[in-house]
């Protein structure tokens, strides 16, 4: 089954809240909700949602304030800030300041679950894809793309492998910085060179180069 969505819901007033929450819940989230930017800031900063719905009129702290925080933080969740101050530039500022949308209160529901799946569609663009030779890794589906074929499927522990390799494409890594890095919970080298083996049976062997006598580099020797 497809995860729900996750949405943080930053609200002080509790009759709003309550209306967004089965709104947003009947339309497919997993709603998590807050009634102040303390509260909101903390849940922002220690669980992974895919979408803010941030208040800009909050206690304690305001909503524009707080999501300043979490872009300080390096949370770049896409947030829509609701707003009783809807003039152009109150909506200036909240996009300068972080937001990608913006919608003022009162506002229509069909036209707020409208905007918040362009959101879901925006995040869906920036899942990080790196390069790997011949193609493309997408990091979050572990799938990798080689020009002219299917995607194919990596097992949760080549993509790791994978991944870190070609997050650092010009680095020459040790079998124990990849054990250390990947295999945290193996103390045998060899499982590097086990999976190492995988990803070249799976994506053909100029995908990973072996260093004589120091380890792994991504791509076909030079
Ligand atoms: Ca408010």
């Amino acid at each position: 089954m497809e995860e729900l969505p996750r949405i943080l819901v930053v609200e002080d007033d509790p009759r709003l809240l309550t209306m967004l929450e089965e709104l947003l819940s009947g339309d497919g989230y997993d709603v998590v909700t807050a009634r102040d930017g303390q509260r909101g800031l903390h849940l922002g900063l220690t669980q992974k949602f895919d979408n803010l719905l941030l208040d800009r009129g909050l206690p304690i702290i305001e909503g524009l304030d707080l999501l300043a925080k979490l872009r300080q933080s390096g949370i770049q969740t896409p947030a829509l800030i609701l707003s009783a101050l809807g003039n152009p530039a109150d909506r200036v500022e909240g996009l300068d300041r972080g937001a990608e949308d913006y919608l003022a209160k009162p506002f229509d529901i069909d036209e707020l679950l409208a905007r918040l799946r362009v959101l879901r569609r925006r995040v869906a663009v920036t899942v990080p894809v790196l390069f790997v030779p011949g193609g493309s890794l997408a990091v979050d589906s572990r799938t990798v793309t080689l020009r002219g074929t299917e995607p194919m499927l990596l097992s949760e522990r080549e993509g790791d492998l994978l991944e870190r390799l070609a997050r650092h494409p010009q680095k020459v890594f040790t079998r124990s910085d990849l054990l250390s890095e990947v295999f945290a919970d193996a103390d045998d080298p060899g499982v590097v060179d086990t999976y190492v083996h995988y990803l070249r049976k799976k994506l053909g062997r100029g995908v990973i180069t072996t260093i004589r006598g120091i380890g792994y580099q991504l791509g076909p020797e030079q």
